[in-house]
């Protein structure tokens, strides 16, 4: 099997095991994208990327896999050649000027619509005024984080957690983040991805179930406020979730790897083994690949 495109993130589903609705099985496809100016022989300029699959990419564990960089990138959003990926996959231009690469999406209480300087107030509105989750999971350890996924698991999934369990929601990426801030004085909101992707962590260790209803009531206790556009304060509101049930995830992983990240390289081709896929991770015998990270380069990619 050869393909040769510009990489996208991995797409996923799931399916349940044992017939249990809160076990998944998590299953991957490959994903890249095409140009039409490339395929028709013309130079690369601003243009529509053609998506392409490679579906159940699990299926190549245990396999000899090879990827090679050729050298080039093109924008994930304007599809123009660009020399260097600012904030995994934009174009400098796409990078200062779009509202989903600038500082507030990765922290969320900086959100600054209120005060009348969005980058892209309707961009804003369609995105961060919607129904966000503020979550535990499972990860390199419990962890708290925040999405706007109306399937939370892909979140869950691309963070390649073990457990996931949605706690309140709110009506903004904002208020979401403020309750993020506030919990991370209980739990870290981040990954270790070395520790991610070199084991599971232990499942169970913290009951989900439990932690929820005591964190719901810290929050409520909390009275957190925010400024409104007149400069007021005013309250955060939120909405307990429903949820009772922790989700667990099974990713296809025939084994471990070392904690030891690839650097892709023009120069040299990645030829290892296919060990699993947890994240966005591709774990290769040697090490592991973050394909986030790499989303809009250019690859060859075979398996032999
Ligand atoms: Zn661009």
């Amino acid at each position: 099997m050869k393909a040769k495109g510009y990489l996208r993130m991995l797409g996923k589903s799931w399916t349940s095991l044992d017939k249990d609705p809160s076990h998944l099985q998590v299953h991957y496809d490959f994903k890249y994208v095409e140009y039409a100016d490339e395929l028709n022989g013309n130079k690369p300029v601003k243009s529509e990327a053609i998506e392409q699959v490679i579906p159940n990419f699990s299926q190549f564990i245990s396999k000899g896999i090879e990827l090679k960089f050729s050298g080039r990138i093109r924008c994930i959003h304007c599809g123009k050649l660009t020399k260097k990926s600012f904030n995994q996959g934009s174009c400098y231009n796409c990078f200062v000027q779009l509202a989903q690469n600038d500082l507030c999406i990765m922290s969320p209480t900086r959100c600054h619509y209120h005060l009348g300087t969005c980058r892209e107030p309707k961009w804003g509105e369609d995105n961060c005024f919607k129904k966000h989750s503020v979550y535990l999971a499972n990860t390199s350890g419990p962890k708290v984080g925040i999405t706007k996924e109306k399937k939370i698991e892909n979140r869950w999934i691309d963070q390649g957690a073990v457990e996931g369990l949605e706690l309140v929601t709110t009506n903004s990426r904002r208020e979401a983040g403020i309750i993020e801030a506030y919990l991370s004085q209980f739990l870290p909101d981040r990954t270790t991805w070395q520790r991610m992707v070199t084991s599971n962590p232990i499942q169970g260790e913290i009951d989900f179930v439990k932690e929820k209803s005591k964190f719901v009531r810290a929050i409520e206790n909390a009275n957190l406020t925010m400024e409104n556009e007149k400069g007021k304060s005013t309250a955060i509101e939120i909405k307990e979730s429903s949820s009772k049930q922790v989700t667990k995830f099974n990713y296809p992983i025939e084994a471990f790897p070392k904690a030891k990240s690839y650097k892709v390289d023009p120069e040299q081709a990645i030829k290892s083994k296919l060990l699993g896929i947890k994240g966005q991770y591709l774990l290769l015998q040697d090490g592991v690949i973050n394909l986030r990270t790499y989303e809009g380069y250019e690859f060859y990619l075979a398996i032999v």
